[in-house]
């Protein structure tokens, strides 16, 4: 913010304010470097993503992507998970227990790492009971 006030109206906003759009620096001893601005490419530093500011704001959005992503599995993730969820989902039971039935089937996931068919079976006597008799 205050570097554009700097650079103000110049018609090159673009180049690096260092260098000036060399991307080279001449030091006392007549020796040229890389401008440490830039990195040679003459562009101004924020550019290029150098700013915290651009960084910190990124970061930040990625985190709450990801807590929403936490809060928000609702489903399965191993193939008999999902089938199992799928059939809660497509059977006559109420909203209130096929969240109830699909909970146990993720927590049991995370537990064992898959359903076993023992754990199948307890479920699918939840979704059917009449057929499971
Ligand atoms: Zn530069």
């Amino acid at each position: 913010m205050i570097d554009s006030q700097n650079a103000g109206g110049a018609g090159k906003s673009d180049s690096c304010g260092v260098c000036g759009g060399d991307g080279k620096l001449e030091n006392a001893w007549g020796q040229v470097a890389k401008c440490p601005s830039c990195h040679g490419n003459g562009r101004r530093a924020e550019d290029t993503g150098f700013r915290d500011v651009t960084k910190t704001k990124a970061s930040h959005h990625q985190q709450s992507n990801k807590a929403a992503v936490a809060v928000k599995q609702t489903w399965p993730t191993t193939a008999t998970g999902i089938q199992l969820a799928t059939e809660i989902r497509d059977s006559g039971l109420d909203a209130a227990t096929k969240e109830k039935v699909t909970r146990e089937i993720m927590e049991h996931e995370a537990t064992h790492g898959l359903c076993t068919q023992t754990f199948s079976k307890k479920i699918r006597k939840q979704i059917r009971p009449a057929a499971a008799r």
